[in-house]
């Protein structure tokens, strides 16, 4: 089966959070089972393009708006990332250092979606599956039925993977001609709420819908940013499929950002030596249970109750612990976070930015992973932290809630908590330090959690059962 992804993020060329993992991995573990699976991606002004050689594979042109755009199509000729990579070259428009924030976003991934779909359109043969990602790319399966120039494209396959629904792409009716000439009558496919929704849209068009989680899936139906009633109406071709995780990637035997290797048969000493670099960097107390938080600081992760959250247990527990933190995101919060230091030195520190080497060092050094978030639709996170012998905390919802089981519970490895609250939070931190104290309980914990099996194999067999479905 050939099947093409296309996404606005792909790891290692372009990640901001956990769509860029998986769509570094899944094409890889796609090809494993036998099948051609592709990327396409837009050409941002990244490391990666810079580090690797690239051969022109299509040139094209199509008109937006009022404007007349050119397009390239670049291909990664060292098959370094272990599937096709394609970039899509639109001057001016993609060719920046930041995947997203910019204002015209809008018409930025408008453009790559119709050079992409252009693009394939031109080919002398189908793909099988055009499998688009989040809203950036959730037009695509409208275009490909609905735009007279790529309507011969109507009969192949589209499915979309939700990997995050608060963010749609919404666009006001009056950059309605960013999108190729359509068939009017079709024009309520576009729209949710009065606005084009391109998510809604893909949800309404695509063949399949996928989220990254079950427990994700269930959640939309009752919180989806305003799209609930389209989840519910859509349910039949919906699937919650859980995330795996690139256990190439993120491997604590051979990780090269790591200060020492460690397996679950030496993981005691050697978790130590890296939480002992950890420390001495950071001004922390390796004696001290670390508890680290890795993320974007917005108020989905519920980074806004950090601040409070570890002033709190400083206070309440007298030091115990120590935290740190890695992320970026809402100022105000970025601003706290940093204010913080000067009044706990030695008990807490934190790092605001975006850093791929420390995250894996703290994944690896810390003996707690924090993860509040008020929505999470699977989160990697815990997966990362747990095969590098980390114990996650986290609230129970979304994909959190698939696949971690509170210590507290038979069988159960985590700390779990239900509220969104710094008092949750400070009850969870509390009985983290008590579970620090018994050492040969931790040491238990950590050695199943590194073995529990969060692979791509199982999820890559899933996706492809569903595209032949
Ligand atoms: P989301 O996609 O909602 O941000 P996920 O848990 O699915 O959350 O994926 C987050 C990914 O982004 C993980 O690989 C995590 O390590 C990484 N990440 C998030 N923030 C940072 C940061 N500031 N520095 C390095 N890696 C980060």
């Amino acid at each position: 089966m050939e099947i093409i992804h296309i996404s606005a993020e792909c790891y290692p060329v372009a990640k901001a959070g956990g769509l860029g993992d998986v769509v570094g991995a899944l094409p890889k573990y796609q090809n494993s089972l036998g099948h051609i699976a592709k990327v396409v991606m837009p050409m941002y002004r990244t490391k990666f393009l810079y580090e690797n050689n690239f051969e022109v594979v299509h040139k094209g042109s199509f008109g937006l708006a009022n404007y007349w755009f050119d397009y390239t199509i670049i291909k990664e000729s060292g098959n370094i990332t272990g599937f096709d990579l394609y970039l899509v070259d639109i001057y001016g428009l993609l060719d920046r250092e930041k995947i997203y924030g910019y204002d015209d976003d809008s018409i930025r991934f408008t453009a790559f979606q119709v050079a992409v779909v252009d693009w394939i359109s031109k080919w002398n043969h189908r793909p099988d599956i055009v499998h688009v990602h989040d809203h950036q790319a959730a037009l695509i399966p409208f275009m490909m039925q609905h735009c007279y120039a790529y309507r011969h494209l109507s009969l192949v396959k589209t499915i979309l993977t939700i990997h995050n629904a608060q963010y749609q792409g919404w666009m006001t009716w009056d950059k309605s001609n960013y999108i190729p000439h359509w068939d009017n009558w079709k024009s309520g496919l576009l729209e949710w709420e009065n606005e084009i929704n391109p998510l809604a849209c893909g949800i309404k068009c695509a063949a399949k819908v996928s989220t990254v989680s079950p427990g994700y899936l269930e959640e939309l139906r009752y919180d989806a940013n305003g799209l609930e009633k389209l989840f519910e109406y859509e349910k039949g071709k919906c699937y919650g499929i859980l995330n795996g995780i690139d256990t190439d990637v993120w491997n604590p035997e051979d990780d090269s950002y790591i200060e020492e290797n460690f397996s679950v048969e030496d993981f005691q000493n050697k978790k130590a030596a890296n939480k002992k670099v950890l420390c001495d960097h950071f001004n922390l107390d390796e004696t001290k249970p670390l508890i680290v938080f890795i993320g974007r600081l917005v108020g989905e992760k519920a980074a806004d109750l950090l601040p409070a959250a570890i002033s709190d247990s400083i206070y309440n527990m007298e030091g115990k612990m120590n935290f740190l933190v890695l992320g970026s995101g809402e100022p105000s919060v970025e601003h706290q976070l940093q204010n913080l230091r000067s009044h706990f030195l030695g008990y807490y520190n934190s790092q605001i930015g975006y850093n791929e080497k420390l995250s894996h060092q703290m994944y690896a050094g810390a003996d707690f992973l924090l993860m509040p978030s008020r929505v999470e639709p699977c989160g990697l996170n815990q997966m990362y932290a747990m095969r590098y012998g980390t114990i996650p905390i986290v609230r129970n919802t979304g994909g959190l809630k698939d696949t971690v089981k509170d210590f507290g519970d038979a069988g159960g490895y985590g700390i779990c908590f239900d509220n969104a609250t710094v008092w949750d939070i400070c009850y969870s931190i509390h009985r983290a330090v008590e579970l620090y104290e018994q050492r040969e309980r931790i040491d238990e914990i950590r050695k199943f959690i590194m073995q529990i099996d969060n692979s791509w194999e199982r999820s890559a067999e899933i996706y492809i059962n569903l595209y032949n479905s």
